[in-house]
């Protein structure tokens, strides 16, 4: 059987919001996660956004000796919006090349508050998790029950059979920031069981 991990994690792809109008206990949280990132070793790879909690996350895990690449389309880099501090800045010309290099330098996954963008990334992860395309982890970062109706409607796709109750291994939720690491190195290593059916 092919081992589903590598052995250790070193660069998390973390997903979020890149709005500059958010509660600032949301920035907090981000940047909470940046300074333990780095203070475990471990890289980013993200956006390469300057915005919002993309922002304050790749500021502290700088601000704390850690490394980050940002990923980023030509046309965000023209308005401006990229993070000049990163370590790497790698230039893509459309949001799906950038969902793509963000996924194979990935060791995990991780989805921080967010809008369309955060939701849409973390969502063709799980899919391609659900395929067997991939096979990290992926935690959804619940601040202050912030994916409780997300996680709700999730319940009902599988009550009504959309999926089967091991699909539900495909992510993992947490809580709090310290509780992101404990769920991510539950995570790494157990195989989890893909979509296919029988057929009828
Ligand atoms: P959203 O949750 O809609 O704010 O979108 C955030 C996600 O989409 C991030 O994880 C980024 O990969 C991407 N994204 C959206 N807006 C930007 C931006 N201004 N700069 C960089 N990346 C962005």
């Amino acid at each position: 059987m092919i081992p589903a991990f590598k052995s250790g994690m070193t660069t998390l792809c973390v997903y979020c919001s890149s709005s500059d109008r958010l509660d600032p206990k949301y920035y907090a949280a981000a940047a909470q996660l940046g300074g333990e990132m780095a203070d475990r070793g471990w890289g980013l790879v993200y956006g390469g956004g300057k915005t919002g909690l993309m922002g304050a996350l790749a500021r502290s895990v700088k601000e704390r000796g850690g490394r980050v690449v940002g990923v980023i389309p030509e046309f965000m880099k023209e308005r401006e919006l990229a993070f000049e501090a990163a370590d790497e800045l790698v230039s893509v010309i459309t949001m799906r090349e950038r969902k793509l290099l963000m996924e194979t330098r990935a060791d995990g996954f991780v989805a921080l508050p967010g809008g369309w963008g955060t939701l849409e990334e973390m969502m063709e992860i799980i899919t391609l998790r659900q395929l067997d395309v991939v096979r990290k982890p992926c935690v959804f970062f619940n601040q202050d029950g912030f994916y409780d109706d997300l996680i709700r409607l999730f319940a009902r796709m599988l009550a009504d059979n959309f999926f089967k109750p091991s699909n539900l291994d495909l992510f993992r939720v947490a809580t709090s920031v310290p509780e992101i690491f404990t769920q991510l190195e539950a995570a790494r290593g157990v195989p989890v069981e893909t979509k296919w059916f029988e057929t009828k």
